[in-house]
């Protein structure tokens, strides 16, 4: 029977685990298993996603598994973009009639009248422009999409956008005229564990695995290397021989360990695949704000977050009674202005919410950051031909990479666990 060694211990690793069925053996650098789906107990003892991790999909069948592993609240989307000084009902388009005069004569006119409709998009902004027109593109998609990627629109393909769907012109009318419409129907609803964060996902997965694999937790991988067909992962506490590979480690650190380096167009292709960090701020605040609204999300390039989450919304174990829980995210990248001390970014977001009255400065009991260094893959415009260099190279070398920073994809958790399930039942037939 093959050896199999699962680098990383997240969400994609448990799931692949899980689903094939047979002993795995699982190394973790943390202190526990789940990765970016990990969740951290606060002083009240109230659990935090890294972001707050919600459970939706298009699958069903993946729905329905990740539904099943823990008692969830569904919860309707309540979420709302905040643009001059107003709240807007998201998606954007769907409620134009929360905008001033002007900005709703502007976002309705041109989407009617779209000199943009009939080009074929090269990049996110000309789908922006030519599905959404110019308003709607210039009020929100356009800043709101720079600010969380930190990239030029002009300069992201098309992966991320493609598949949405032109809304329906009737839909843009009615919205403009004040009548309730909704887009992105799939995450209309979602799921939410009852109690313990998007953790509680993780631990009942771990605890479904059959038979149980070895787990290895606190043991960072540091190289990897071939010793005639075997590999050897060496960690920080201990050495391992693995028939095979499935790797969920971010490619940029996989391809550090391997030995004997990688070619160099592999090196040049990672070199040249870009992701975002993220900063995680947590905020207890005094009494009830931000209404009955989940998330809230602000395109203003002069304000540093570019969401803020109430985690009220997502049942009676996410904060104290008089209190409310505020998650704020800060996406950045190396040396640019967000990469900043936490005392600094701290001062920062507490300076903006007062700037846009989301609560009053006296009514903040607390405040903490963690900060994640990889959170979002990047779609520049040769994200495609580099991740595949890379991939290509790794399959060569009889490692199969899964997962969103494996795989270097913008996928959530339910296509992270689909992925993984698909690569289990290719390499039980192998
Ligand atoms: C801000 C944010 C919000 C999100 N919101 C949602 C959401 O609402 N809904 C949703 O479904 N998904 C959401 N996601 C996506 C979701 O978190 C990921 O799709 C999922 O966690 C990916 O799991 P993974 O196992 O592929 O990777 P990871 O969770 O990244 O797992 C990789 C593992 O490898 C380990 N590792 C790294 N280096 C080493 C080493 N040298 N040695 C040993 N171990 C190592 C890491 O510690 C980690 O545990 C969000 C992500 C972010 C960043």
């Amino acid at each position: 029977m093959k050896n199999i060694g699962i680098l990383g211990g997240g969400i994609s690793s448990l799931a692949y685990s899980y689903f094939l069925g047979k002993k795995t053996t699982i190394i973790e650098k943390e202190s526990s298993l789940g990765g970016l789906c990990r969740s951290f107990d606060d002083n009240d003892g109230v659990s935090w996603d890294i972001g707050p991790h919600i459970t939706f999909s298009k699958n069903k069948e993946i729905l329905d598994f990740i539904t099943s592993l823990a008692p969830m609240n569904k919860l309707k989307r309540s979420n709302r973009v905040f643009h001059d000084g107003r709240f807007v009902k998201y998606p954007f388009e769907n409620d134009l009639f929360a905008l001033s005069n002007s900005d709703k004569r502007y976002a309705l006119n041109s989407f009617l009248e779209n000199p943009y409709e009939n080009y074929k998009p090269k990049n996110m902004l000309d789908f922006f422009y030519s599905t959404f027109g110019e308003g709607i593109t210039r009020l929100f998609l356009e800043p709101y999409n720079r600010k969380i990627w930190k990239y030029e629109t002009s300069f992201l393909d098309l992966q991320m956008v493609e598949r949405i769907p032109k809304p329906p012109k009737q839909d843009i009318i009615d919205s403009a005229s004040g009548k309730e419409t909704e887009g992105y129907l799939h995450q209309l609803f979602f799921h939410y564990p009852e109690v313990g964060g998007f953790q509680t996902i993780v631990d009942s997965l771990e605890k479904k695995i059959n038979p149980k694999p070895d787990i290895h937790l606190n043991e960072e991988i540091v190289s990897i290397s071939k010793n005639k067909n075997k590999h050897i992962v060496e960690t920080t506490l201990s050495q391992y021989e693995f028939d095979k590979l499935v790797s969920t480690l971010p490619i940029h650190e996989l391809i550090k360990m391997i030995k004997p380096s990688p070619p160099k167009e592999v090196l040049n292709a990672i070199a040249k695949l870009k992701y975002n960090s993220i900063h995680i701020t947590s905020l207890k605040i005094k009494g009830d704000v931000l209404g009955d609204n989940f998330a809230i999300t602000i395109a203003d390039p002069k304000i540093i977050f570019h969401r803020v989450s109430k985690l009220n919304f997502l049942g009676k174990n996410y904060y104290k009674d008089g209190f409310t829980n505020l998650m704020v995210e800060v996406t950045f990248r190396k040396d640019m202005p967000e990469d900043i001390p936490i005392d600094e970014l701290e001062d920062r977001i507490k300076s903006d919410l007062f700037k846009l009255k989301f609560f009053s400065p006296k009514d903040l009991v607390e405040i903490n950051t963690r900060t994640f260094k990889y959170a979002y893959v990047i779609y520049d415009l040769d994200h495609r031909r580099n991740t595949d260099t890379v991939l290509n190279y790794l399959k060569s070398i009889n490692i199969e990479p899964l997962g969103r920073f494996g795989t270097f994809e913008y996928i959530n958790s339910d296509k992270a666990i689909e992925l993984a399930k698909e690569l289990a039942e290719k390499m039980k037939t192998e």
